[in-house]
């Protein structure tokens, strides 16, 4: 990882000055990935002509290096770092498909798969695929699992920070103790790091999507499960037992039905994906979620109604998140957010009849950019912090 050094320099001083703007312009990149000059200026509140300044003098330093892109249809200049030290992996294991990542510490993609999982699958034979397939991944790239610094795993439900196991009952069958980091490090001898998918993703969409430039975000994850990842004051906020953000867990109906949990009327027995599909049972008996929402986007009157609803009820238990932690920016990704304003309409409404939620300076309710891949794209960005903090603590920058 380049490093601007700094020779002491006088406190205020015009080359102080400099060497901090330089770093600045480093940390930024290494955060974001490869940024134009425009985004860096916009990232890092410096002017156009400063970073234009620094970026050549970087360049001559051969700290960071060049590379043209057509993004968006123009072509641009990318700056990137140099010296590209390790591959990253992002491991998503959902409740209906895995998918993997491997990427760069300049934060390219480099490959990527996904795999359909069986609804009811299991902890040993899907993470027995996911190790195949990151071996095959690293192997295609004509690399080896030594050059791997560290992988980030995603799950479908609360993961206990201090213990990186899924936190709650009936989230995902058979889970419950397994202990992912250690079966996934035995049989790849990485460092893993376990996290909850909707922290995965809003560490995603904060470096890399939607969520750029705020330091208080909320991701909401409308996927079979509704949860939400939450970043407070620019750090990642989990709780104490991980489930800070469990919002599908909220009563919305005290007369409702169980919920897995133990609890009655979640808002997860209203908008969690067997009650969204049981409420076609009348006309469309037996359809998926995947099949309610492609026709929800084809304009089914019915599907429609249902995304909806969900939308709204969704945004009234979001609404009561925002005023418990007041957020700049609600990111809204998962499946359901595939259906754009039909569910993000109702949802946006349902957090503005909140007064305090609303106004000049008022919370935005924006759709993720980074779609499916958010959480994958988090967890490489996770892999490195891990492996940059585990090199700091222990003194050494060589990684095994
Ligand atoms: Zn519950």
């Amino acid at each position: 990882m380049p490093t601007v050094r700094t020779s002491t320099p006088q406190f205020g001083s015009q080359s102080a000055l400099r060497e901090a703007n330089s770093q600045r312009i480093v940390d930024a990149i290494r955060r974001h990935g490869a940024l134009t000059q425009v985004e860096i200026a916009a990232t890092t509140g410096l002017s156009q002509a400063t970073v234009s300044t620094i970026v050549k003098q970087l360049l001559s330093q051969g700290l960071v290096d060049t590379r043209t892109t057509v993004r968006t249809g123009r072509r641009a200049q990318l700056v990137t770092l140099a010296q590209r030290t390790g591959l990253g992996v992002g491991i998503h294991v959902g409740q209906r498909a895995l998918r993997v990542l491997i990427g760069d510490s300049g934060h390219d993609e480099l490959s990527e798969r996904l795999l359909p999982l069986p609804a009811d699958h299991r902890a040993d034979t899907t993470l027995d695929r996911a190790a195949l397939l990151v071996v095959d991944l690293v192997e295609a790239l004509g690399a080896e699992l030594s050059e791997v610094v560290a992988a980030g795993v995603a799950l479908p439900g609360a993961v206990d920070p201090g213990t990186g196991t899924i936190g709650g009952r009936g989230v995902l069958e058979g889970w419950e103790d397994v202990d992912v980091g250690e079966v996934l490090g035995r049989r790849l001898g990485i460092p893993i790091v376990v996290e909850k998918d909707a922290t995965a993703a809003v560490i995603g969409e904060t470096r890399f999507g939607a969520g750029r430039g705020c330091a208080d975000v909320a991701f909401i994850r409308a996927s079979y499960l509704v949860g939400a990842g939450l970043v407070v004051d620019g750090q990642v906020h989990r709780g104490r037992r991980g489930i800070a953000g469990e919002i599908g867990h909220v009563e919305v109906d005290p007369s409702g039905a169980i919920c897995p949990c133990g609890s009655r009327g979640c808002l997860n027995t209203v908008v969690g994906a067997e009650a969204l599909t049981d409420l076609l049972r009348m006309s469309r008996s037996g359809i998926t979620l995947r099949a309610l929402i492609g026709l929800a986007v084809e304009g089914d009157p019915g599907c429609r109604q249902v995304i909806a609803d969900a939308g709204g009820a969704i945004g009234s238990v979001v609404a009561g998140l925002a005023l418990a932690f007041d957020p700049q920016r609600i990111v809204v990704g998962g499946e359901l957010a595939e259906t754009g304003e039909l569910l993000l309409g109702p949802l946006r409404d349902a957090v503005g009849r909140r007064v305090p939620l609303t106004g000049d300076h008022g919370v935005e309710v924006v759709r993720g950019e980074l779609g499916p891949r958010a959480e994958v794209r988090g967890l490489v960005a996770l892999a490195f912090d891990q492996a940059g903090s585990a090199a700091t603590t222990s003194g050494t920058e060589e990684s095994a």
